[in-house]
């Protein structure tokens, strides 16, 4: 296996960005209000020379200029937290019990920022480079609120990139995947609406609950008869709610479905079959259904020309022998960077943050920690995809 190649800048700042990612992992923020987070990065963009704005839709920006190319780049970062009670006995464990660091968010923000002091005080490059730290990832909603404050109009960028830690694959080895990586998340609320009436007579009511029924039971054929095995999709009724009491015949009956699916194709198939079991059930019954169909976040696409510059950048840090092209499952997880990707061709990959029952511990565990052995690999891949990137015309 080969060394890593990282600068010596970002080696010699190693212990003190671990240190600012303990600091961050003490102090975990939930949700769209990640604001000390956000205020430590936007004091240190500006002390090393980022013009920063700090009100994109909850997020920061950090602009750095260098040379005459019209060329931009962005870079995104995540801040938040979860709701969950930390129980791993680390030194700098969570002070706000019920919310901690679990998915590592304290290291990708970290990462980002030992990359832009390097990127700051040494790197040659000539363009534009946005580094985006956004908060709720969590809850899918950060990433559209930048979006909705204009992020890519105030701040262009021809290309985005982001990463994430993947507990269970070795410290040093990433996964740069092009086309679909991460899986689409929906919401659907399906009401259906009879008539109600008296339990006793039941042929003067149209009863939504055999419908509710049918319409659970037909839903289980989405997956297991309309998709190839080759596909894959999650369909779950998270939620069921109908009636009051034994001798009423309800007027209406709700149920929420959970829907993920790993590529656009299969999310436009599994929505058209879903709207047609539950219209064509509903009509069987004698109700009528409405259906509110809300996506949380898109299938996450990486481009394949992006994908490819993060491949080499990755390679040039990491050594060839350490950069997968593909994860070995397939991840049916969702990432709210997707909507950037939506906007933007970019490339969204994953680095391992070591293996065993410490460093392997899964992401959404209370016993999990970010591997700070990470900061100076991932500040590096950063650094080199912007001199690539943005490399000075003649070099
Ligand atoms: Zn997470
Ligand atoms: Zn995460």
């Amino acid at each position: 296996m080969s060394e890593p190649m990282v600068h010596p800048h970002l080696l010699s700042t190693a212990t003190r960005f671990a240190t600012l990612r303990q600091d961050i992992h003490r102090h975990p923020e939930l949700g769209i209000d990640t604001c000390r987070t956000a205020a430590i990065v936007a004091e240190r963009l500006a002390a090393w020379g980022y013009e920063v704005h700090a009100d994109v839709g909850k997020g920061v920006v950090g602009v750095l200029r260098r040379g005459q190319s019209t060329r931009t780049l962005g870079i995104r970062a995540d801040m938040d937290a979860l709701p969950i009670l930390e129980r791993n006995g680390l030194p700098w464990a969570s002070e706000r019990p019920g919310c901690m660091h679990a998915c590592g968010h304290d290291g990708h923000t970290a990462t980002l920022l030992a990359a832009a002091e390097h990127l700051a005080a040494d790197a040659r490059f000539d363009g534009t480079l946005n580094l985006i730290f956004q908060p709720d990832e969590e809850g899918l909603t950060g990433a559209r609120s930048m979006l909705q404050a204009d992020l890519f109009a105030r701040f262009p960028c021809d290309a985005v990139y982001a990463f994430h830690n993947m507990p269970g694959l070795p410290v040093g080895v990433a996964v740069v995947q092009s086309g679909a990586f991460m899986a689409s998340s929906e919401e659907v609320q399906i009401t259906l609406t009879g008539r109600g009436g008296h339990g006793a007579m039941p042929e003067r009511a149209i009863d939504p609950i055999p419908a509710l029924a049918g319409i659970i039971t037909a839903l289980q054929t989405v997956v297991s008869r309309n998709l190839s095995t080759s596909d894959a999709a999650v369909v779950s009724v998270g939620k069921v709610r109908a009636g009051t009491v034994y001798n009423i015949i309800p007027e209406s009956a709700t149920l929420m479905l959970g829907v993920r699916t790993a590529t656009p194709a299969v999310r436009e198939k599994v929505e058209q079959r879903i709207r047609e079991i539950v219209q064509g059930q509903a009509a069987s019954f004698g109700v009528t259904a409405a259906i509110e169909y809300r996506l949380l976040a898109p299938v996450l696409v990486n481009a394949p020309e992006e994908t490819a510059r993060m491949h080499a950048a990755a390679c040039a840090v990491l050594g060839a022998d350490n950069v997968l092209e593909q994860m070995p499952v397939r991840l049916m997880g969702s990432e709210d960077f997707a909507w950037m990707l939506n906007e933007r061709p970019g490339c969204y990959f994953v680095l391992g943050n070591g293996t065993g029952s410490f460093n392997g511990c899964s992401v959404h565990n209370d016993h999990y920690d970010f591997n700070d052995a990470v900061i100076p690999l991932g500040a590096a891949c950063w650094a080199r995809l912007v001199e690539d990137y943005l490399q000075p015309l003649g070099d």
